[in-house]
């Protein structure tokens, strides 16, 4: 009989309770904790891949979370003169696939059902400080001198800025990025379709996304995100001036953003984004694994951070299910380097042509997407990359 499990989980993000709640249903005794004094999700809306969907069948929390979404069709990316840039549509893979834009507190809301469904011993307002080795058991402690002991696996999900990663000795750095985002969420009424990823650029300085997001939890407004490309170090300027000069310089982009920003009467309704950058090559030691941001956060040009931390959770589960615990790390590390290491390297490499001050690369991204458009492998191969379904096993690449 396979032996049984007490399992710490550090961080209630996606990958942390998706991945408690699967390792609980197999009979380990899973504890989760969470440096928030109460589940309170962060950001706005984000798109959800055909890849991390298949995680939420496996959670059993598909069906809900689609009721609030955004069924999205496609990701349009068009120039200030209205010449398309990239048209990917998820139609072009066939058996009804599409992403879904989404509220981040929906899915933390039926992630957090599912998990307490599932009996998970959940602790809010622990943040976790240190974990080591107490005998051939983890230990971990907060730094208000909480602590908990005689974990069997230590689950370390705390995101991009992960107390642990260096504290455990895993070689991975959080180098972040020099641009950013600013956020805000709002009611369409209507203004931008409700199946689409709507982007537009000019250069490679100005960026400016539309999200469909569905509707709020019990809301049944459809909503819309929108981010707007920033240098982080301008920041603080930018909000030093009026509201008004920060609107009119994106209805200059886009004047039907209108409706939208009139829903904004104070910056505090902005949010600014940072982009993490971990790199990491092994996300296993003796008794510990790293998920999520923790091991690969990226730059989200390609929307995939979620539903990457998702299959890490699915994944790390099915390993746990098939082998002894040392064997089933390796594993989990194998399985997953091939997409981590390609989205890593994909959103790198495309990061600056989309938000840098080289400006040079504006007519090579042209170019570039020119061609591919209409050459029916590449577009095909870059609507999979969309779509989450490269490097991992059973995706046919
Ligand atoms: C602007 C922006 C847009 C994005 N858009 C998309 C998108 O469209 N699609 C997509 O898939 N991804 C997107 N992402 C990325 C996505 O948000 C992340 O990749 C994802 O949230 C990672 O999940 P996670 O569970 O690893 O970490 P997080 O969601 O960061 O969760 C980590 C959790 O750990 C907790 N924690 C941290 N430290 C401790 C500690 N010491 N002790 C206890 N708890 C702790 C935190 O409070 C948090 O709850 C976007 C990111 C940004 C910034």
């Amino acid at each position: 009989m396979k032996k049984l499990l007490r399992v710490a989980v550090v961080g209630c993000g996606s990958a942390g309770p998706a991945a408690a709640t699967l390792l609980k249903r197999q009979g380990h005794e899973v504890v989760l904790f969470e440096r928030a004094a109460e589940c309170r999700p962060l950001g706005a809306g984000f798109l959800l891949q055909p890849s991390g969907m298949a995680v939420l069948r496996e959670l059993g929390i598909a069906e809900e979370i689609h009721r609030r979404g955004a069924r999205v069709e496609r990701l349009h990316v068009v120039d200030r003169d209205g010449s398309d840039v990239l048209d990917l549509r998820y139609a072009e893979l066939g058996d009804g696939l599409h992403g879904l834009g989404l509220h981040r507190p929906v899915l933390l809301h039926f992630l957090l059902e599912t998990m307490r469904d599932a009996g998970v011993d959940v602790r809010w307002g622990w943040e976790i400080s240190d974990a080591r080795r107490d005998d051939s058991k983890w230990l971990i402690e907060t730094a208000d001198g909480k602590k908990e002991t005689g974990f069997d696996l230590l689950v370390v999900a705390d995101g991009a800025r992960s107390a642990l990663r260096g504290k455990l000795g895993f070689q991975g750095t959080d180098r972040g990025y020099p641009w950013g985002a600013h956020w805000f969420i709002g009611e369409n009424r209507g203004a931008f379709p409700e199946s689409e990823l709507y982007q537009m650029v000019h250069g490679t300085r100005r960026l400016l996304g539309f999200l469909a997001t569905g509707t709020e939890l019990d809301g049944d407004q459809p909503l819309v995100s929108l981010f707007w490309s920033i240098k982080l170090a301008d920041d603080a300027a930018i909000r030093a001036r009026p509201l008004a000069e920060w609107k009119q310089t994106i209805l200059d982009l886009c004047p039907q953003a209108d409706a939208l920003l009139s829903q904004i009467d104070d910056w505090s309704q902005v949010l600014t984004a940072r982009y993490g950058d971990v790199s990491m090559s092994r996300w296993h030691g003796d008794g510990v694994v790293i998920l999520g941001d923790a091991g690969h956060a990226m730059s989200p040009q390609l929307g995939q951070g979620v539903n990457l931390a998702l299959a890490d959770a699915a994944c790390l589960a099915g390993c746990v299910a098939r082998l002894p615990l040392p064997e089933a790390l390796a594993l989990y590390s194998r399985e997953r380097r091939m997409a981590l290491a390609y989205y890593r390297f994909a959103s790198r490499q495309l990061t600056p042509w989309f938000q840098s001050d080289l400006e040079w690369l504006t007519p090579l991204r042209a170019a570039f997407f020119g061609v591919t458009r209409h050459l029916s492998p590449a577009r095909k191969f870059m609507t999979r990359t969309m779509a989450g379904l490269v490097g991992s096993p059973n995706s046919g690449s």
